[in-house]
């Protein structure tokens, strides 16, 4: 029995949404940012266990959040689920978010990977780490993100835009770390290493580290872990010729840059109880670790190996600031990527 409906953004409106979950037995209405098929089986899982019609509404991020801004109190959705700190940080502004706990949550949640004041909760995470060339670059030579501002590295570095909410949030954790001054004089010499604008996604800048277009990059680790588990011979081929580098991972130093997946209850939500259930099923056992393999990321709940994906890449030291302050630092990580001339 499929429990769960679906659809895409472009075909929906609002009105069905809520005409299709009017079931007596409970209903929950998700609007997601992630890809049905990196959240639906759970979604299907969870609705057969609570006998609870699901509805999923799947679109790009930006055009979720606005259209929950535009719905207001009279959105349908119970919950968001959205990738990146910056983004739950940016609903939680918004007022399109409520606060919530459960009994369980934030013991299961490590503080540092929820909202400081409940508003959304981590359910994956993801590091943003040095991928480089060991043709080009020698291991030893690599250290910090911080050292990636020194002149050796000149013309060898490649970055996607500064409008990338995953290089602001790298940004917003260095102002936490070292200050608003350091870091737009780390951006200054950073910027000045770059060998051509900034360009593409994460895969893109894989790929021209593979081709000897640059030697240096910056990434989230899924996108490298998926080219290794891809089924296209050039895919494992760019994972092969590139490596992974854990940077600040030496006594004293903070450890990797991590972000999350995350899940938020609607300011709008009439189905409380099994948004609360949602949220306490996706962060059990079971759930992260399905979730974390479909998705080649780490859990966020302790205890559970990471995916065979990321075996390979063996244990890091991850940077533990509250993912909170990627939010609050973000309009000024923009304003000072701007001044240093990150396009
Ligand atoms: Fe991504």
């Amino acid at each position: 029995m499929n429990t769960i409906s679906r659809t895409s953004l472009l075909w929906l409106s609002a009105s069905m949404l809520v005409s299709s979950a009017a079931v007596a037995s409970g209903s929950l209405n998700i609007y997601s940012a992630r890809q049905e098929a990196l959240i639906a089986p759970a979604l299907d899982a969870y609705a057969k266990k609570y006998r609870v019609t699901v509805n999923l509404v799947t679109g790009d991020a930006d055009t979720l959040l606005s259209r929950l801004k535009l719905e207001g109190e009279a959105s349908p959705a119970d919950v968001f689920i959205t990738v990146d700190a910056g983004r739950l940080y940016r609903a939680k502004e918004a007022g399109v978010l409520q606060p919530f706990e459960t009994n369980t949550l934030d013991e299961v949640v490590p503080d540092h990977l929820h909202d400081r004041e409940h508003y959304w909760y981590g359910l994956s995470q993801r590091a943003r780490v040095i991928f480089y060339n060991p043709k080009k670059v020698n291991q030893a030579d690599l250290s910090t993100y911080e050292d990636l501002a020194d002149t050796k590295w000149k013309g060898q570095i490649c970055v996607r835009s500064s409008s990338n909410i995953y290089n602001q949030s790298l940004v917003a954790s260095m102002i936490e770390a070292n200050g608003e001054e350091a870091t737009l004089s780390w951006l200054q010499g950073f910027v000045k290493n770059f060998s051509r604008p900034p360009f593409g996604g994460d895969t893109d800048l894989l790929n021209a580290v593979s081709a000897g277009v640059c030697n240096i990059t910056l990434a989230n680790t899924y996108y490298y872990g998926r080219l290794g588990q891809s089924d296209d011979a050039a895919d494992r081929k760019v994972y092969e010729q590139v490596k992974l580098f854990w940077p600040n991972q030496q006594e004293g130093e903070r450890g990797a840059h991590v972000n999350v997946s995350g899940i938020g209850m609607t300011a709008s939500a009439k189905n409380k109880r099994n948004v609360r259930r949602l949220v306490e099923f996706l962060t059990d056992h079971e759930s992260q670790q399905w979730y974390a393999d479909i998705n080649n990321e780490y859990p966020v709940v302790e205890g559970i190996a990471p995916p065979k994906s990321l075996q390979p890449f063996g244990e890091f030291k991850a940077d533990t600031i509250s993912l909170s302050a990627l939010g609050e630092n973000n309009r000024l990580a923009v304003e000072l990527m701007d001044k240093a001339g990150w396009k």
